[in-house]
């Protein structure tokens, strides 16, 4: 007989329960994918194979044995953008020795691009936007038609609605995690970024639609959800000028009902943004079994003037005060972020500033990115201008320096846990080692194990390991508890 394994928040156990069914694997015609950029990308190519595995395709192993090849696109820095354009390139060369071979191109370059991109590479058969996913089984119609240069770039949301991804099944690709999005675009107008040109304006995903589907996944077997928006917890704000039912309805109210969703046990959610993350959150957090306690919050750079020239609308003083209170209130708690070096005008105090962030705020992972200057944005345009260019020497060794701040910091936290047992739900078997087992803590932290049970066992369960060795991205240790 199997126990429903006992998680735990705050000492106080709740329980598990067990996986039900699993989603079909696509079958038929062969599309592979390539996706770029941020967890918003993957949940969008998860939605578009969903519809496209409604069709009839089947998921190929590469490209070279797919019938349909789709790069979901990412224009975040330059070298996103110039990593599309390649495997493009590559496709190219594909398409040229069997003519049939369809090729899209979706995600945020071909929202901003638009039919350019038939310019630069005619060869191209569909340009779709971000908000124009639910189009894509249409055109693939069409382009194995014979058909050639589709576009669909209009901005379906301008119409006041998520709708037009609220009823596709996405083909998720674990069957344990599932990400949902919940609020898309950002009003925030950061000046180096191109997010509110290439997916708009902030609108938030009707409670009603995202309950729907975080509770059919619980009860196919999905064990967390990761709820995703680029300023997730800014959830609800939007509401207050649409037709829906409650105007004051926000990430909090939304986490207190997911909460109740009796077969689930973990909720995430990501990204935030310093000004939104509300007491309220906070609260839920903290006093919520369910919800995880990891806050990713970019700060971007540790220095005041970057900050009020990167228009992100709070002081370093402002968002250390924040990370305290969450220290505080959410107990233990890990913090993670992003950083931009050699922003223009960025002096080497300046930069000093944001590694000593990094220390004062005890971040266990940061995703630092060196400038990347982006057309239609104002830091783009000073760029363009020549005023306070970065050299990309001084840019990589900014990169550098901090990266190796970061790891010296998440090894000395991870070593403290040194002799723990920590809480792990099961993902599967480690990439490195099959004989090992892999999964997250509470607060996301990588664990690898060896464990006296399966992985069929423990799947999607959480268990206790006691951790045995230490890295600065992962945990080394042994399962701990008497049965599966
Ligand atoms: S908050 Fe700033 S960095 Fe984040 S998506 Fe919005 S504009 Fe971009």
């Amino acid at each position: 007989m199997f126990l429903l394994p006992l998680c735990e928040k705050n000492g106080i156990p709740y329980v598990s329960s067990h996986l039900t069914q699993k989603p079909a694997p696509l079958s038929g015609k062969k599309v592979f994918f390539e996706t770029l950029g941020c967890q918003m990308n993957k949940s969008d190519s998860e939605l578009m194979l969903g519809l496209l595995n409604q069709q009839g395709f089947e998921l190929a192993e590469s490209e070279r044995d797919a019938d349909l090849l789709v790069i979901n696109t990412c224009q975040i820095r330059g070298s996103a953008e110039d990593k599309a354009y390649s495997y493009l390139g590559r496709w190219k060369k594909l398409k040229r020795s069997r003519p049939g071979l369809k090729i899209a191109m979706t995600g945020c370059v071909s929202q901003q691009t638009k039919d350019g991109v038939f310019n630069r590479a005619p060869y191209v058969d569909i340009v779709i936007g971000t908000q124009n996913i639910h189009q894509l089984p249409d055109l693939v119609n069409q382009a194995f038609a014979g058909e050639h240069n589709l576009l669909a770039v209009d901005r379906q949301k301008e119409r006041n609605t998520f709708d037009y991804v609220s009823d596709i099944t996405p083909r998720r690709e674990s069957d344990i995690l599932a990400w949902v999005s919940i609020i898309e675009g950002c009003d925030y107008f950061c000046t180096y970024c191109v997010v509110p040109y290439t997916r708009g304006r902030q609108i938030s995903r009707e409670p009603e639609s995202i309950l729907r589907e975080v509770n059919e996944l619980a009860s196919m077997g999905f064990k967390e959800v990761t709820l995703l928006g680029q300023t997730v917890d800014a959830y609800g704000k939007d509401f207050k000028d649409r037709e829906v039912k409650n105007k004051d309805y926000g990430l909090a109210e939304l986490l207190y009902e997911l909460n109740e969703i009796p077969q689930l046990e973990r909720i995430r959610f990501m990204t935030s943004h310093p000004l939104d993350l509300s007491d309220k959150i906070i609260d839920a957090v903290a006093s919520l079994p369910k919800v995880m306690e990891y806050i990713h919050i970019p700060m971007q750079s540790g220095d005041n003037t970057i900050l009020e020239r990167m228009r992100r609308g709070y002081t370093r003083e402002e968002y250390f005060a924040l990370v305290d209170k969450l220290y505080e209130r959410i107990p233990g708690v890990s913090i993670s972020g992003d950083f931009i070096v050699g922003f223009p005008g960025e002096t080497e105090e300046q930069f000093q500033r944001s590694l000593e962030a990094i220390e004062r705020a005890q971040m266990v992972l940061v995703n630092v990115a060196a400038y990347s200057p982006r057309k239609q944005t104002p830091a783009g345009i000073w760029e363009e201008r020549g005023e306070g260019v970065i050299p990309d020497d001084v840019k990589q060794d900014r990169l550098q320096r901090l990266n190796a701040e970061v790891k010296r910091i998440a090894e000395s936290k991870n070593t403290q846990l040194l002799g723990q047992t920590v809480e792990v739900l099961v993902e599967g078997k480690s990439k490195r080692n099959e004989n090992r087992l892999t999964g997250r803590t509470r607060n996301n932290k990588v664990v690898n194990f060896d464990s006296p049970f399966s992985e069929d066992e423990l799947l999607g369960r959480c268990v206790n390991v006691k951790v045995l060795e230490t890295t600065a991205w992962s945990l080394l240790g042994e399962h701990v508890d008497n049965s599966p």
